[in-house]
This record gives C-alpha cells, structure tokens and sequence, in this order.
C-alpha cells in the first residue's frame, strides 16, 4: 500500500509483538534467539514492513527521539540484526543513510500445511523467500508421516541450495486445524485423525536442533502474512477471510493476532446464517461453512447441472467424469451462464451477512479475502462488498477496503516464515535495557 515515501506522510500505530506462548518464554535455553528491547522491536517491525529507513522515517513512524533512535540503530548494528545501506535518499536538505535488515544473519523456513498439500519456503532473515516448494500431501495420513515429510523436505531444499541445516534459526507452521497456541499442538482437529495434541514442535526440533518452532492455526499464518508482506501492510484492524473447503477468519487487532481467550477467535465458518439450512459437518444446521464453502457451491452446481437447469454447467460435469468443483461454477460463470452468477453471489450474499456483523462489532480497517474459493474472482468479491455496505452502518464502512489477497497462494508461506521471525526477535525483559532514555 504505497510507497515508504508516502507512508511516512501519517503516523503508524505501535507495532508490538505476538503474544508468545509460554513455553516460549520459558525456554530461554532455546538457540539462535536475538534478544531485544520493546522500542528495538518496534523499529525491527517498521523495516520488516516497509523496507528500507533511513533514521528520520524511523522517528517519524515512532516519535521517539533522535537520539533514542540513533541508540537503537547502533544497538541493532551491534547485534547484526540490521545493516547501514551504500545507498541514501534525500530527505529535506541532507543525504542520510538508510538501513534495512540483515538477510545474511540466518535462515528462517515457512511451512504450510493444508488439508491436501504441504507448502514450503525458505526465506532469509530479511524475509525474503529463496526457496519455494509445493506437494500435494494428505494431512489425513496423520503427524508422523506429514511432519517426517515436512522435514526430509526442507533438508532435501536445503542441500540442495547449498545451505547450511545449522543456520536454520527458525521454522514457523501453519495447520489447517484449531491450535493451542500456548502448547503448540491442535486440538481435536476435525479433518486430521491422529494430530490430536501430538507434538509437533518437539517432533521438528529433533530433525533441526538449531531451529526455534513455532505452530499456528493457517488462517492466523495467512492473516499474519498479509500485514508483513501483503495488502494489509501497516493496517491496525483487519480481518482476514479463508474461503477453500471451510471458512474461518485470522483478526488482527492493533497490529496483532487476536487468538480469544483459548485460541480459536475467528472460527466464523460455523455462524449460523440459516437455521433450517444444510447439515454441517459440527452437528449444527445452516453453518456459514455449509452454505457458502467450496464444498456447498459444488452441490449446488451439481443438483442445478443434474435436473438440466444449466447447460454450460451439464457439460462441464460430463466433461470432468460426473463431477463438479467450485473452481467450474467460476468458469460457467464467466462464460455466462446465469444459474453459475446466481450460485456465486448467493455464497458472497452469506458471507457479507456474517461480515456485516463482524464490521458492526470489530469495525476493521481491512477484509481480506483469500483462500482457493477467492478464484472464483469479481464476481464474489462484488457480492460480498455489495452485502457489507449496504448493511453495515456508514460509519464503519466509510473508510473500510474490502479486496482480495494479492499475495495469495504464498499468503500461507510468507505468514508461517514471519511467526517464526516474530520468535526469533523476541523482546528481553530483562538485561536489554533500552539503549538510550525517553
Ligand atoms: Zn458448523
């Protein structure tokens, strides 16, 4: 969302970190960790976001002072966690030096794991991805099978770009499952016999004892990407929308993940939207998940196809040997057929329904939408908008952007490697006093 140049123009909030997990802070004895104060932290977070600073964006973004700025720069020099560019930009009347992060400090590997695929990525300490791999994988195999893929994998990337397992600091996890975030571990995931509170951080550290590991549920994962690196960079409130096979939403409050107080805010696939609607899979009738999810728009389709209501669709259901996906209503619909366009806004309908009550109560700043059903394209996008609008008060719409993820595929990726950088940078409270007063 626009350049650094002109993001400097308004005041950001305060970027604070995550809320670690206890076991997290606990374990002080865990590796490769850097150690910071609270406004390092901030300063860190301002470069992950936007890049590049010189020291008077910083004081700009933060307020502090430029001698608690040039305090903190140094400190974080001294650490290597940042480096002083070649380059410098003009900033009113004088050259000055610009920083950015220090990529060469270490590597950090971002793992996405879905219902029916494992998504991988190894980034340097700046974030920025070098390497990216994707399998399709069946998360009902169980942990074992999964979780020894996932890291014969990552060795396999790793090798075979000539870098070094001991460098790898840090591996964050998205799991497409409800997660203790405290313990690391899922709990009684619907779509994953076996992973019940197994341990899957332990169970990773074994094969990478330098790396520090974090588990998170995939939608936070994704919603956490798109404030470091995708549409929703430098946006306090926003709400982040999975649409694939479930729906379930990441919230970022003031610039952090809101978990609820046991760690499953969000779960908004199982709103009721229609009491006498179709069964869902949690026992309850007419959950939004059951209506408006990948899944229901292709029974949809298919009875529609099935009693001759829609010809383009009919042929499509021949065509993949008698059946239909969501991804076939979005090509029916683009190539016209009205059944398919009606199909597609009902389900952005639903969901502008229960997004309304979530901008009326949460009042974000952003709605992001992501996830396979996000292909479905303008056509849902315009449905949801047009739902939110016209329902919500004009108050909390005025300023609120509702668009797709323009990271998308790699939202799951990007997100799993900046919980791991979030870790890794993890604020002292004792012995990193800041490096120079108020
Ligand atoms: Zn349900």
């Amino acid at each position: 969302m626009g350049t650094v140049r002109e993001v400097t123009q308004k005041k950001l909030r305060t970027i604070t970190s995550l809320d670690m997990p206890e076991w997290l802070h606990q374990a002080e004895s865990l590796p490769n960790r850097k150690f910071i104060s609270h406004s390092e932290k901030e300063l860190i977070d301002l470069v992950r976001i936007h890049g590049e600073f010189s020291k008077a964006d910083l004081a700009t973004f933060t307020e502090y002072s430029r001698t608690k700025i040039t305090g903190c720069v140094d400190s974080l020099l001294d650490k290597k966690i940042i480096i002083a560019n070649n380059t410098t930009e003009y900033t009113g009347g004088r050259r000055s030096k610009t920083f950015s992060l220090n990529g060469d400090l270490g590597l950090v590997a971002g793992v996405d794991i879905g219902a029916t695929s494992i998504d991988l990525g190894i980034a340097d300490f700046s974030g920025k991805i070098l390497v990216r791999y994707s399998e399709p994988a069946s998360v009902k195999d169980g942990p074992i099978k999964i979780l020894g893929k996932v890291c014969s994998l990552l060795e396999t990337m790793l090798k075979e770009n000539n870098m070094s397992p001991e460098k790898l600091f840090g591996i964050g996890i998205g799991v497409p499952g409800p997660v203790d975030f405290s313990a690391g571990t899922l709990v009684s995931p619907p779509i994953m016999p076996g992973w019940d509170r197994y341990p899957i951080i332990q169970t990773v550290q074994q094969w990478f004892p330098s790396a520090n590991v974090v588990v998170d549920n995939d939608v936070n994962v994704m919603a956490l990407g798109e404030i470091y690196q995708g549409v929703g960079k430098g946006v306090d409130n926003l709400i982040f929308v999975k649409i694939g096979t479930g729906i379930g939403a990441g919230i970022v409050c003031e610039g952090k993940i809101y978990r609820g107080s046991s760690g499953c805010a969000g779960d908004i696939g199982h709103i009721s939207v229609n009491k006498s609607g179709p069964l869902c899979h949690c026992g309850n009738k007419g959950c939004l998940e059951a209506v408006a999810a990948g899944p229901a728009i292709a029974e949809r389709s298919l009875i529609a196809a099935q009693a001759g209501k829609s010809p383009i669709l009919l042929k499509l259901y021949e065509k993949n040997g008698k059946v239909l996906r969501s991804e076939d209503v979005g090509d029916a619909a683009r190539e016209g057929d009205a059944l398919a366009v009606e199909i597609i806004r009902e389900s952005g309908q639903f969901i502008g329904d229960v997004l309304d009550g979530l901008v009326n109560f949460f009042n974000p700043g952003a709605i992001v939408i992501g996830g396979g059903v996000s292909n479905l394209g303008n056509l849902l996008l315009s449905s949801i908008r047009q739902t939110v609008i016209n329902r919500s008060t004009p108050l909390a719409t005025r300023d609120l952007h509702i668009v797709f993820s323009e990271i998308g595929p790699d939202a799951g990726v990007i997100g799993a490697v900046n919980l791991a950088m979030d870790y890794m940078f993890s604020i002292s409270d004792v012995g990193t006093a800041d490096s120079s007063g108020e």
